[in-house]
């Protein structure tokens, strides 16, 4: 087996790799191709924070902004240990790419601070979120930049964000962040968009591929917001839920899951995934990723498929939840195995969408039904998947660069309107 290099594991290079492709297939002029490829700008913050022990630890943040030009920055706060500049560039650049394949008025950004929330008690979390945000308090702002939650962070984490900005702003802002709790301007479906996004372009794959849903084979990998929503939406969908995984483990069962039985025993009880008695063979989390199925979602993190295992992938669809779960690199070898793949700036565009959502209620004071939000997230995710795959069919690529190159396009033609301030 060869060993995967550190350049396949840079998801900035794997992000850059994609956009210099598409730039290049649609031959995107070259000041337009500079524009986009840098950040617009980035800011590191040390952040001492009080621990419950009386200690003083400094702990690094990070926040990017890759583009305002179709809107204010949006993207999600990550707190893990494994945070770095690059991969936050990497995830603010797809955030611009995403928000514009589904049309959506924001621009793309990213931040996150190197910590392990596992090992931090709630106080501590809650330190770190407001002096993030303090130190961020003229970067972040409704017009400006709108964070939202991602891996390590949750509804709780972003009602911090909004207090902390209030607080400096010195009026309640509800509209800063999107994820939030209901009681404080959240949206009805927020919580389930990212996964039920990812449904509804599994849903788009069936009908096109003429695939059938009922008894449906589907494996996740991740059990947190994406991949638990997306594995109890499916499940009550007809889909049959063969394997899942967290990072502690994986489990898989060919006659499938009964999902809510699952979710009850980590969520309700506090237990560990692998541990679920209901039947499953235990296994690793990756292992789990590579048995034959009809649908794979990676919903866990970056690099899970690469050159090394990509060839053990064995699935009809690949619908990307997660953020990069595939390299670059690994590309070809999921395309040469005729692998219907529905890329992560599409597969996983359902929370954005319903963040936009929240941030109009917000703005507006006007707060929609659920079946209001479903219904136009219905909209945004059929209208976008049917564009992304009609491109590509008729430009002869592959859905991901087909996303790329559409959503490049809406920022350059945005850009082009605006002109450059100089
Ligand atoms: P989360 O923190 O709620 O859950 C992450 C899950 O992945 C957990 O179950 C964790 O145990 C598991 N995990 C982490 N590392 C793993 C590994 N190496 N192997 C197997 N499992 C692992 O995070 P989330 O919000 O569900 O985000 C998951 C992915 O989806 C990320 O890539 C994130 O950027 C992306 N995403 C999230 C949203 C959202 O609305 N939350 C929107 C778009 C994209």
């Amino acid at each position: 087996m060869c060993a995967v290099s550190q350049e396949e594991l840079n998801v900035y290079k794997s992000a850059e790799a994609r956009f210099e492709y598409a730039a290049q297939k649609m031959s995107l002029e070259d000041g337009v191709y500079r524009y986009l490829k840098y950040p617009s700008k980035e800011i590191t913050v040390y952040l001492p924070v009080a621990m419950d022990d009386g200690r003083l630890e400094v702990f690094i943040g990070y926040r990017v902004l890759h583009s305002s030009v179709r809107g204010p920055g949006k993207g999600g706060i990550r707190f893990a240990p494994d945070v770095s500049i690059d991969e936050v560039r990497a995830l603010a650049a797809w955030m611009t790419w995403k928000c514009a394949v589904v049309n959506i008025p924001f621009g793309g950004a990213k931040g996150g601070v190197i910590c392990d929330p596992s090992k931090l008690s709630k106080t501590e979390l809650e330190r770190i979120t407001r002096r993030y945000t303090g130190e961020l308090s003229d970067w972040f702002g409704p017009e400006r930049d709108v964070p939202a939650p991602d891996i390590g962070t949750n509804d709780q984490t972003m009602a911090w964000v909004m207090d902390t900005y209030s607080m400096h702003v010195r009026q309640a802002t509800t509209a800063v962040v999107t994820g939030k709790p209901l009681e404080l301007g959240g949206s009805l479906g927020r919580k389930e968009a990212t996964g039920r996004g990812v449904m509804m372009c599994c849903d788009n794959a069936l009908a096109k591929l003429k695939m059938k849903k009922d008894g449906c084979r589907v494996i996740i990998q991740g059990f947190g917001n994406v991949g638990s929503q997306a594995a109890i939406l499916m499940h009550k969908a007809g889909y049959k839920i063969i394997g899942l995984a967290d990072i502690h483990g994986g489990l898989y069962n060919d006659k499938g899951f009964d999902v809510p039985k699952v979710i009850d025993w980590v969520y309700t009880q506090g237990k560990k995934l692998h541990d679920f008695p209901g039947g499953g063979d235990k296994q690793s989390s990756k292992d789990v990723l590579f048995h034959p199925t009809d649908i794979l979602i990676p919903a866990a993190t970056e690099n899970q498929i690469t050159t090394e295992n990509a060839s053990r992938v064995d699935c009809k669809i690949l619908c990307e939840g997660a953020n990069g779960p595939v390299t670059s690199h690994a590309d070809p070898i999921i395309e040469n195995k005729g692998i219907f793949v529905i890329p992560d700036i599409l597969g996983n565009a359902g929370g954005v969408t319903v963040s936009y959502f929240e941030w109009v209620q917000d703005r507006q004071g006007f707060f929609w039904r659920e079946s209001e939000v479903n219904e136009r997230l219905q909209d945004v995710m059929d209208q976008s998947f049917d564009q992304v795959v009609r491109y590509a069919e008729s430009h002869g690529v592959n859905n991901r660069i087909a996303a790329y190159i559409m959503a490049i396009d809406r920022v350059a033609r945005a850009l082009k309107l605006r002109g450059i301030y100089a």
